[in-house]
């Protein structure tokens, strides 16, 4: 069932988003050659502490988890598409780190995820995060009543592929308020006219993902979270928390 959000709902969701933005701010900022995964994480806890705030991603654990998620950051480096813990790796030259990050505030929870590089980047990494951007700034301007969530999930599959990249299968957006994830599922591809139509009052997290090969497959790594592409390619992640009012669409989570 999609809960519609209150307006001052939606306001008491943008305290939760700019928390979320906060933080992805931080990381971005403190993540550089020779910085662990690990720092990262106690620095996004650092501002979740001093804003009152706590984790819907520490201790969650979803039906296909074997353990809960240890951390209240997803950090996902290069060949890792989503979901990646936290470890003591650091950061190496050119890496692209996907970073996934929630906050809950007064009951009301925010998520977004930026994907970046350290150091020199690779100019394929750089075309990859733009075109996963490109598809988050499309897939936004379809959030608007009058709409479907299939409009929605067509913005985000045509731009990722007509720039050639794969949409991993099955991971998506969702909505979100008082649950980190809630109605309706969010699809990365679709049709357009299809689907549940848009409402003044739904809050959906929109999460386009890109593969630079093309291919759509991905496993999970041997701790049983970390997503990673099969061929070893490159992923880009990014997520905004997006209320659908009549004024348009409102960006609860925007830096
Ligand atoms: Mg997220
Ligand atoms: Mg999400």
């Amino acid at each position: 069932m999609v809960e519609l959000k209150t307006d001052t709902s939606i306001d008491a969701m943008y305290e939760a988003g700019q928390v979320v933005a906060r933080a992805l701010t931080a990381v971005r900022e403190a993540a550089d050659v020779g910085v662990s995964l690990l720092e990262l994480d106690a620095l996004a806890h650092d501002v979740l502490r001093a804003a009152g705030a706590t984790s819907p991603f520490l201790g969650y654990r979803p039906s296909f988890a074997p353990t809960p998620f240890p951390a209240v950051l997803c950090a996902s480096v290069n060949d890792a598409i989503v979901h990646g813990i936290p470890t003591g790796y650091r950061l190496r030259e050119g890496d692209l780190l996907s970073a996934d990050f929630g906050a809950e505030v007064g009951g009301w929870v925010g998520d977004s995820a930026i994907s970046f590089t350290v150091g020199t980047p690779r100019p394929a990494d750089l075309r990859l995060i733009e075109t996963a951007e490109r598809a988050l700034e499309a897939a936004v301007e379809a959030a608007v009543v009058g709409n479907r969530i299939g409009d929605i999930a067509h913005a985000i599959g045509s731009v990722c592929r007509s720039a050639g990249y794969g949409v991993p299968e099955d991971f998506g957006g969702h909505g979100i308020g008082r649950r980190m994830h809630e109605d309706p599922p969010v699809p990365n591809e679709g049709r357009p006219g299809r689907g549940l139509p848009l409402r003044h009052g739904m809050v959906l997290a929109i999460e386009p993902m890109v593969v630079a090969s093309g291919r759509d497959d991905y496993h999970a790594a041997a701790d049983g979270w970390t997503l990673r592409t099969n061929d070893g390619s490159r992923a880009a992640h990014v997520e905004h928390t997006v209320a659908i009012t009549d004024s348009g669409p409102r960006i609860l989570t925007a830096r």
